[in-house]
């Protein structure tokens, strides 16, 4: 009997299934024939002819006779590219042209048709999943995906550039295989708050934000600076952890972005133009959207009463939960989704409502239909709501710099830590009966809230947000208690009644 087996992985929405290759040759069959069995989609299928290129290509040969290979468990459905150097490799193994590999090894990698060994998604995944669970597991994977590799110990993985440097491998030359990388540091951020002039309240409005993860609804008129507000949030959350920078990396990697460390928070911004299935996820075999490229970091949807509604009503769980959930007819996919949302629109479909200098040309009916576009229950999770003016040219022209990202990150990051040490999550991420066992409102605070409340016709919704809001604003002074002038500044984002 000519057989061998080598193990690889499946990627199941974000999780990994261990697959084992295994290859039979029966060359007492006179055709020569290939087939793989074992629940292959077409991706897998078209294996057959590049493993066959390739052995032929390098100066081995392929074995006479009919060959199997089954991909087991066959109960699942097998997808991808990176079956190819698991199959190639068997197959020489069987037909004992190589030596035989440790058997530990998870092998992963597609073949050029001259024998190259070319990168695939999901590297990051694979390595994280199947070490997490067998401590004496090693790799050999595409160079192309080294970078991906630098989560598990050096000495466990192998990188090659092509199925040729197999042979130098099983004969225990392996030196030249080890894998090459920088470990991940902070990258810097290109854009600072420094750049913005004026827009003060807006900026402020913006750092609670961040210090609590709360998400955040800028109104203004076209020009007032909020997408160059938005791009910068980023720059003063507090850096990312370690665990942090592994899922954003895994997720990255699941989704195609090969070689990529995610050590920076991620910024996202989708356009309004967007399908529901590329915001939150989703194809056949599940694939994170955009939602879950934006987890550690930002989601920014500019204009956002001109997405379509299926895809604002798709955030609802997301934003809940953290995490979103897709489901197909024969599997389920839960991918990470904690973004911090920053949604911008304007005060009118013509943009300037309320403006000081330009004269809306909107009739009440379409401003009341527009600014009702987003329903209750989304709005409900957005905590902070911040009206954008356009800056007067003076504040424009005037030569002082903003305050840098790096001050503003470095206020946050202590507003943060507190919440965490406190409750061991974000204030923006708080429950309504978390927020009213942390909340610790002075007596008058509470009075004048109460007041506020009648006097500015509050909802109990939007009471528990200033609250919310409050919270974040009495840590960033290091408060335990919420006092009167942390509720009047919260009271300042609870965004302006339109009509
Ligand atoms: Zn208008």
């Amino acid at each position: 009997m000519k057989y061998s087996k080598i193990k690889t992985g499946c990627i199941d929405g974000f999780k990994v299934e261990n697959i084992l290759v295994e290859i039979d040759i029966n060359s007492r069959s006179t055709l020569q024939t290939f087939k793989i069995v074992g629940m292959p989609s077409a991706s897998v299928l078209e294996s057959e002819k590049r493993v066959i290129s390739a052995i032929r290509n390098i100066g081995f040969r392929v074995p006479n006779g009919s060959i199997v290979a089954n991909l087991s468990p066959t109960s699942m459905r097998k997808e991808g590219s990176h079956f190819d150097l698991p199959i190639a490799i068997s197959l020489l193994e069987a037909s004992g042209q190589i030596k035989e590999l440790n058997k530990s090894f998870f092998i992963f990698g597609e073949l050029g048709l001259n024998g190259e060994v070319r990168p695939v998604p999901g590297i990051a995944l694979f390595l994280m999943y199947i070490k997490e669970r067998d401590q004496q597991a090693k790799f050999i994977i595409p160079r192309g995906n080294q970078g991906e590799s630098v989560f598990v110990p050096k000495e466990d993985v192998y990188v090659i550039d092509s199925l040729k440097d197999i042979e130098n491998l099983s004969l225990g030359i392996m030196d030249c295989f080890t894998p090459q990388y920088e470990e991940p540091v902070q990258t810097p951020f290109i854009v600072d708050f420094q750049e913005i002039r004026g827009q003060t309240f807006a900026k402020r409005g913006m750092e609670i934000a961040a210090s609590g993860f709360h998400n955040v609804l800028m109104r203004g008129s076209p020009g007032s600076g909020k997408t160059m507000i938005a791009k910068r949030v980023p720059t003063v959350l507090p850096d990312m952890t370690r665990e942090e920078i592994i899922e954003s990396t895994m997720i990255y990697s699941v989704a195609g972005y090969m070689n990529t460390i995610i050590d920076k928070r991620p910024f996202r911004a989708p356009h309004h133009t967007a399908s529901t299935s590329s915001i939150v996820g989703g194809g056949a075999i599940p694939k994170p959207g955009e939602i879950s490229l934006a987890h550690n970091g930002v989601l920014f949807m500019d204009e956002f009463p001109e997405y379509r509604t299926d895809v604002i009503e798709s955030l609802r769980q997301p934003l809940e939960d953290g995490e979103v959930t897709i489901t197909r007819a024969k599997s389920v996919a839960n991918f990470p989704a904690k973004f911090m949302l920053i949604a911008s629109q304007n005060p009118c479909p013509c943009g300037y409502y309320g403006d000081k200098e330009i004269e809306c040309s909107c009739s009440m009916n379409q401003i009341i239909n527009y600014n009702k576009k987003v329903s209750g229950p989304i709005m409900d999770r957005i905590d902070i709501r911040i009206e954008v003016p356009r800056v007067k040219i003076e504040e424009l022209m005037s030569k002082e710099d903003g305050e840098s990202s790096k001050n503003i990150k470095d206020r946050v990051s202590r507003t943060a830590e507190i919440q965490i040490r406190r409750q061991n999550k974000l204030n923006g991420k708080l429950t309504n009966k978390e927020l009213k066992r942390y909340a610790y409102l002075e007596e008058k605070a509470e009075d004048f809230l109460r007041k506020a409340a009648i006097s500015l016709q509050l909802t109990a919704r939007s009471v528990n947000r200033i609250i919310k809001i409050s919270r974040t604003i009495a840590d960033s002074f290091d408060s335990k208690y919420i006092e009167i002038s942390h509720i009047s500044e919260a009271l300042n984002y609870r965004g302006r009644k339109i009509l």
